[in-house]
């Protein structure tokens, strides 16, 4: 099983709109073989699938690293998708998953539409 591990999983919505983003930054992030990868809709929406999804990574494969994606104007937040929901729910997540799974690191990300990956801190202001 040793050949069988990898360094993370990232976990973001299933948009088409953002996915050669998500594709660039995850590559140089990780490489081409080195994550595991779900695309849901909403990122994080569904919590319950997300930690069952990163507790299957981490028992098959011995990830150290998870990644969460929510994004600007997500479909399945519809109109209560506000970045302060997104910035709660994500840390919520983290904080969720790193109680499940204790030193795992947790990142949490904010993607905008036009690319960009904002990174969502517990302490940083709105
Ligand atoms: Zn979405």
């Amino acid at each position: 099983m040793s050949e069988h591990h990898c360094d993370a999983i990232v976990v973001h919505c299933m948009d088409f709109r953002l996915q050669h983003h998500l594709n660039r930054w995850i590559e140089e992030r990780f490489g081409k073989r080195n994550y595991d990868r779900v695309s849901l809709a909403g990122g994080v929406f569904d919590l319950d699938t997300i930690r069952k999804q990163v507790a299957i990574s981490h028992r098959l494969h011995a990830i150290r690293v998870a990644v969460l994606i929510n994004h600007e104007d997500c479909g399945a937040y519809g109109s209560e998708g506000t970045p302060e929901r997104h910035r709660n729910d994500l840390l919520r997540a983290r904080q969720l998953l790193q109680s499940d799974l204790p030193g795992l690191q947790v990142e949490t990300y904010y993607l905008h539409l036009d690319g960009q990956f904002e990174t969502i801190e517990a302490d940083q202001a709105l």
